[in-house]
């Protein structure tokens, strides 16, 4: 699809807006704005108007199922299914790739967490239950009661929240486990399967695209998923915040991954073999920092 070219429809516009890591980026629009819709009323309103948009998209947008249709898998030589060790001693968070776009200092710290703890950071804190109350008590059951109601394109067969997953990248000694917001399995144009693996946050469409700081981390989870499941999956960042425009993205996987995860889990690995840590570049966010208290490099 060419980046300039729209598909218009009733509920639901894409556009690609480009290629980032291994993956493309689409924007999802709605055809009139959440907010107009909303009448600047509370966030409760705006959160009904996006799992109700969202949904219907899922049930029935006709370019929505074309994209979906034509998802590959996301596979590396260097990259395969965990064994689902939970154990915090012989693991690694997902959310050590959103250290790592951040500031490697914070990385290394992350990849050596059972020596250095990090403080309760507010603001993501706030995020993940705003995430969590937006997809259990909107999208889900939105999704539910209209695949009840109206007839769908799509048939949606489970939704699952809170999923773990496991994964192991070539000789890293610890497993890198992540927690998917929502795992949604529906059968696409009653044919194909997919699964599309939803993550949900406060931070707007064009910061994600900004800093990628989010990216990497749904590729794994993509990733993951194919490996230890072998349903294709694609990807939808939802953003929280009722200025994003769009409100979505849809990610779609290259069929292989070799630029860009590959090299951050490469990065993480020699971080984790570290004896000390290494000195951020660029503009750290040291106010932000779950390891503010510790850092010694904190600006
Ligand atoms: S305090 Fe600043 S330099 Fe240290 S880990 Fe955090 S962001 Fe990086």
């Amino acid at each position: 699809m060419s980046s300039s070219h729209m598909i218009s429809e009733e509920t639901m516009y894409v556009k690609k807006l480009g290629e980032f890591y291994d993956a493309t980026v689409y924007a999802l629009s709605p055809n009139r704005s959440l907010r107009e819709d909303s009448h600047g009323a509370a966030l409760h309103s705006y959160a009904n108007n996006l799992a109700g948009w969202l949904a219907r998209g899922i049930l029935s947008s006709q370019s929505l199922s074309k994209m979906l249709i034509s998802a590959k898998p996301l596979l590396s030589p260097e990259i395969r299914c965990g064994r689902d060790q939970r154990n915090t001693q012989s693991s690694l968070p997902a959310r050590i790739l959103d250290d790592l776009l951040v500031c490697k200092t914070r990385a290394y710290y992350t990849s050596k967490r059972t020596e250095y703890k990090s403080r309760k950071e507010h603001d993501m804190e706030i995020s993940k239950k705003h995430g969590s109350a937006f997809i259990k008590n909107y999208l889900i059951p939105k999704i539910a009661s209209l695949s009840a109601s109206e007839e769908s394109l799509n048939n949606i067969l489970t939704m699952e929240t809170e999923k773990t997953i496991n994964i192991c990248y070539q000789d890293l000694d610890k497993e890198i486990i992540g927690v998917i917001d929502a795992v949604i399995i529906a059968k696409i144009r009653s044919t194909v399967l997919r699964v599309i693996i939803v993550e949900v946050a406060d931070t707007d469409t064009n910061t994600f695209l900004k800093k990628k700081h989010i990216l990497p981390r749904i590729l794994i989870y993509m990733s993951a998923y194919y490996l230890c499941y072998g349903i294709i999956p694609v990807g939808l960042y939802i953003s929280l915040s009722p200025g994003s425009d769009p409100p979505a993205l849809l990610i779609l996987s290259k069929k292989i991954l070799n630029k860009g995860l590959p090299r951050l889990l490469k990065k993480i690995k020699e971080l984790s073999e570290m004896e000390e840590e290494p000195e951020p570049s660029g503009d750290p966010p040291c106010s932000h920092c779950v390891y503010a208290n510790i850092c010694k490099f904190r600006r």
